[in-house]
Formats: C-alpha cells, structure tokens, sequence
C-alpha cells in the first residue's frame, strides 16, 4: 500500500467511509461508476477497476476491445454529503497502459497542457439553471410549490422559500465541500433555480459539474423530487442555460490576464481576453454542438416564446459587452467572457476542451472580434442583422453537428475516435427525433383537408 492511499484511506475512514467509486463519465458527462470496498482504496488508484467501453455511449470500443481502466484522480475525492459512507472519485480513463484517447477527462487534460505549453491556466464557472420537479399524481410532472400562475417568476421570494428545504440541503453539501456557494434564486421557469458558486480551474470545475448533477439530482430524490437537467423541459418558459465564464491566469504568478482597465469598447478586457474571444467566435457554431448538445438544447436558443417576454438565451453568434442576447458576454465587472449557449446537459470536460482550444487558436492568431453589440439584438430585423453580417446560431442540433464536422478543429480537441463516436451519435439521435411522428403533427395535420 502506498503511502498516499494509506492516508487517505485512513483520513477516509475517520469520516465513516466504506465504500469508493471509481466515477467516470460517458460521452453525455453521465458519471458511471464500480464501487469497491475502502480496504480496496490502493487497487483501485492503481486502475484495478475494468470497464467494457462498448457498453457505453460515446466510449468507442467493440466489444473484443481491451477493458479501459479507470484511474481516480485522489484530489477529486468527495465524500458524497447525503449517503457518507461513500466517497466519490472522478477517473481517468486508461486502456493498454495508455492514458484512453476518446476520455472526456483526458480530451480537457491536452487542451489544458496546450494552454500550459503557453503559460495559461483556465479559470472556469459554470452557471448552473435546472428545475425541480415531483412526479405528479396520475402521470407527469409538476413544480413543488404549485402557486397561482405567474407570467414571471424569475427571483420569486415565495417559490424560493417554498423550496428552502431541498435547496438548504443542496447549498450546506456544496459549502461543505468547499465549493463556495454565493448566491441562489428561483429563475424565470416554473421550478426552475440557479445556484451560484465560485469558479476554479477547468479540470476541477467540470469534476465539479458532473457530480453536481448528481448530487443535486440525489438530494431533490430525498425530498420525493428530482432534479431536470434536460435544456428547455417546458415550452412556453425559460431553459436551463450552464453559461460558461472563463479567464485564463498566468501559470506563475495566477493573475488573471484576461483583467483589463475600462476600454474604448467600454469593456475591461485585456488585449489577450479579446483574442481569447475572437477565436470563441469563429468556433461558435461547432461549439453550440457540443455546448448544446441535445435535440432539445435547441428549443432553448430561442428569443421568445416564452409567457414571460424574453428567454435570455443566445440566438445570435456575435459578442456583446454586459448585454444578455449575444452568445458571448462581457460582464461588467470584466475580467473574464462568458459564454451563453452552454446549457446544463453539457459535458463540462468536451465544452471547456472545445472553447479553450478556440481560444487559444485566437490568441495565438490575435483574432481581434471588432466592436461589441451593445443593443438588444433580439428588437433587430433580419434585414439589419444581415446588414451587420450577424449569423444566427445553429437552428437544430442538425445544423449544429454540420458545424462540427465542417470545423477541422473538433477533430484536434477530440482526437479521431471521439470525433466519429460523437458524430455518429448525435447524427442518430438527430434522426430518431426527425423520424418520429409526434401528437403535435397529427394534432395539426391529421384531419387538414
Ligand atoms: N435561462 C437563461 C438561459 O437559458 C439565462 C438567464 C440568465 O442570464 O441567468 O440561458
Ligand atoms: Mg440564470
Ligand atoms: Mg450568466
């Protein structure tokens, strides 16, 4: 037993440990997992937990391929807050004694080097929106705190309240864990909340993101609810955005670079956050495929429709400065660009990969992304949006996966194994939901003529 896994296990066991999980994610950032016994803690840092990948989405293995193996990284371990005899481990995945080039873990670790190679460390938050929900009685779904209607809910102080109890459970597990929670609302769905807690660098974050869906997926389980993470659940409202604030810090002395005094686009960026920004949006579309990624995600990259006026989710691919209908948002403070169509069923590992390695590509290219949009890019025509040679953003995940295929860097970030599972995937789901003949169809055209 090595040295490192006697103390930890010891330090875990103090804590009422006894079991481990060997957590890694499926394409989708879904964490799968063995679990194994605490007297088995130096086995499995050592990889002795075998997986076969063609059991699983997006792990492109037949299945006379060699076992992968997934090896805990011992500084992610938590102890899970509602069940603490078990502690939780986010993995790299190994196979033939080589770190797995498809791993969603291992894909963010090589952009991550990039960046070091040139002296930058990613600085990462994600805005997490979900709802919550109950089964309701007799099928379906509803909000716990089933109110009077509300055209608009966004930082409703009753439904917050209503809501303290599994939420006060969610924010002491994440403060417990160090995670520094700052703020939480009810947001503009019904049942629909954000917690906002403070960023980290990338690799951290995304282990983060992964097991905050769990996390607040098994607490919402306690209080007879679960947590949604599905992009746009309802219609008529608001979705569920993960928007994406990055920075990078010099690897030094961990100044932020991307912090700048007030500019002459009346932002505080530097000269190397609008390069960093420029690159973001050339990539734009291929990155709403993977930032985006379901056949739903797309119902949420919408102006309106929503009973309460705007969605607040990008539409447009241009940047703006404090100004919510762009993709990309300088917020006022400055200092960091924060991209808008990431929403909450994105793979935190794949997303940052993709948008680091685009920004980078822009540094290293010095990609100025001319004047912000300060306007309400919602109110402007097709006209004027053509006139100012605005593109819209993917329409569906269709388009979407046209753009990422078209994109030759999602073939670097990816590697080839991951580029084609990926493709191959969602070209799938794509058409099992273009195949389908849904009510809404036969509601409308069944009895046309
Ligand atoms: N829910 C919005 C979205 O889908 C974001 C609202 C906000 O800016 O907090 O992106
Ligand atoms: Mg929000
Ligand atoms: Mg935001």
């Amino acid at each position: 037993v090595s040295d490192d896994a006697a103390a930890l296990e010891k330090s875990l066991a103090e804590k009422g440990v006894k079991y481990l999980m060997a957590s890694f994610v499926d394409m989708h950032g879904v964490s799968k997992t063995k679990i194994v016994p605490l007297s088995h803690i130096n086995q499995m840092l050592q990889g002795s937990e075998l997986y076969t990948g063609a059991a699983l989405d997006g792990v492109p293995q037949d299945v006379s391929d060699e076992e992968v193996s997934a090896c805990p990284d011992p500084d992610s371990a938590v102890v899970l807050p509602w069940q603490p005899d078990v502690a939780w481990f986010a993995s790299d995945l190994w196979c033939e004694a080589k770190p797995f080039e498809p791993c969603s873990r291992n894909i963010l670790k090589r952009q991550l080097q990039a960046a070091l190679d040139l002296g930058y460390v990613m600085k990462f938050g994600m805005e997490a929106e979900f709802f919550v929900f109950k089964d309701a009685d007799g099928g379906g779904f509803a909000p716990l705190s089933p109110l009077p209607h509300l055209d608009k809910p966004a930082y409703d102080a009753t439904r917050l309240l209503d809501n303290l109890p599994w939420i006060s459970d969610l924010v002491s597990a994440m403060n417990g864990l160090g995670w520094g929670v700052y703020s939480f609302d009810h947001e503009d769905g019904i049942g629909q909340f954000e917690i906002d807690f403070n960023y980290a660098d990338a690799l951290t974050m995304a282990d983060r993101f992964v097991f905050f869906r769990f996390m607040a997926n098994s607490i919402a389980r306690r209080h007879g609810a679960f947590a949604t993470f599905m992009p746009k659940p309802l219609g008529d409202r608001a979705g569920s955005g993960a928007h994406f604030n990055i920075s990078l810090a010099d690897a030094d002395s961990d100044a932020n670079l991307f912090a700048g005094p007030a500019d002459a686009r009346g932002n505080k960026l530097s000269e190397l956050g609008y390069y960093f920004l420029g690159g973001v949006l050339r990539h734009v579309p291929a990155i709403c495929a993977v930032c985006s990624p379901m056949v739903n995600s797309y119902k949420r990259l919408i102006k309106q429709g929503s009973m309460s006026g705007f969605t607040w989710a990008p539409v447009f691919a241009c940047y703006g400065n404090n100004n919510r209908t762009n993709s990309l948002r300088i917020p006022l403070a400055g200092g960091r660009v924060e991209l808008r169509p990431a929403d909450s069923a994105c793979n935190p590992y794949l997303g940052a990969a993709l948008v680091l390695a685009a920004g980078l590509e822009g540094i290293r290219e010095k990609l100025d992304p001319g004047e912000p949009y300060r306007e309400n890019m919602y109110r402007k025509s097709p006209e004027e949006l053509e006139a100012l040679g605005v593109k819209l953003l993917p329409r569906t995940l269709e388009e979407a996966v046209d753009a990422f295929e078209d994109d030759r860097l999602t073939l670097d970030v990816f590697g080839p194994a991951m580029h084609e599972a990926w493709i191959d995937f969602k070209r799938e789901e794509w058409s099992s939901y273009h195949n389908h003949v849904s009510d809404w169809e036969r509601e409308r055209y069944l009895k046309f003529f």
